[in-house]
């Protein structure tokens, strides 16, 4: 396929580039300036999108993607496709499937979760929203970036389904945290807590995949001194997409709109930006009830 790939960052390049090693012929365009193996680069996105079967983006979030698209849609051909693999709000996937739909292009939302080791290693896992045909056209392309991939649904179904997944784990990485900091001043062993915990009814992938205790469990970011991993500031995004999707669906989420608070305070008045999300460990560690 001709593929034009803009938002060439920490995801985008390495997809970009599994993308042209597998033969497809890839231009890609960002607007830092960026040399990949196996890419052309071209000036502008509507240069990236000339010409393309699909175009693929990759981007920091919804206004930005909201803009990019109306680049791209311009140049691109009716009956071509659109994906999306950014993680934005519901509505601006929506609303970019709907200005796509009026020139006769299809759209896929596909955000991913694997973070840069996944993307790198072509095992991201996709969840894919969009028509049915839209999706058997790129779903090709997916078989080469990642190692999974669910329809969900229709346009939005796949940010839907990401935002649900980050709200738990952001929900269950806090309760996992500060669940480690009682055993702690309850004079309980970490290794004998992951003991009980990863084989009890608190398991989770917080603790048994990502356990937050350096020195404990499969080995994570806790082991490299909260070296992300799965940033903070990610999480907080993804925390607060979720929130502003339960206000615009009238959804009652206490759990997901305290763990946005947590994470705010974290990342904004505390010393959690640039850190693992995990990092809320020695948060919690450090304080006391009040
Ligand atoms: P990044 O900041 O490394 O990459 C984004 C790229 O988009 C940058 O290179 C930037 O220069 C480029 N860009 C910005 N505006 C542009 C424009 N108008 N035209 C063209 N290029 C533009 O971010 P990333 O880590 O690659 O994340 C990309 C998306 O993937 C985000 O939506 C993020 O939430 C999501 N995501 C990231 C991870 C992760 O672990 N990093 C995991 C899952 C999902």
């Amino acid at each position: 396929m001709n593929i034009g790939f803009i938002g060439l960052g920490n995801m985008g390049g390495p997809m970009a580039a599994n993308l042209a090693a597998a033969g497809h012929k890839v231009t890609g365009f960002d607007t830092a300036t960026v040399e990949l193996e196996g890419l052309a680069i071209a000036g502008t996105a509507a240069a990236a999108a000339t010409g393309a079967d699909v175009v693929i983006t990759m981007l920091p979030n919804g206004a930005i993607l909201r803009a990019v698209a109306e680049q791209v849609l311009a140049a691109m051909a009716p009956g071509t496709t659109l994906l999306d693999c950014s993680t934005v709000d519901v509505d601006s996937a929506r609303a970019v499937a709907d200005m796509a739909a009026q020139v006769g292009i299809q759209t896929v939302d596909a955000p991913v979760s694997g973070g840069i080791g996944g993307a790198a290693a072509g095992t991201l896992t996709f969840m894919a929203g969009g028509p049915t045909q839209a999706f058997e056209t790129v779903k090709p392309l997916f078989d080469i970036m990642g190692q999974k991939t669910v329809h969900c649904g229709d346009a939005g179904a796949g940010q839907a389904a990401k935002i649900c997944n980050n709200m738990i784990l952001g929900v269950s990485m806090i309760a996992t945290c500060e669940a480690f900091a009682l055993a702690d001043k309850l004079g309980l062993d970490r290794q004998k807590m992951f003991d009980v915990v990863s084989t009890s009814s608190g398991y989770s992938w917080s603790m048994n995949a990502y356990c937050p205790a350096p020195g404990v469990g499969p080995t994570s970011p806790a082991d490299n001194n909260y070296t992300p991993g799965f940033a903070a500031e990610l999480m907080l995004k993804d925390l607060r997409l979720s929130q502003q999707a339960a206000d615009g669906a009238d959804a009652d989420t206490p759990m997901g709109a305290l763990a946005q608070q947590l994470y705010t305070q974290f990342v904004e008045a505390e010393d959690g930006l640039g850190k693992d999300f995990s990092a809320m460990l020695p948060r919690f560690e450090n304080r006391g009830r009040d």
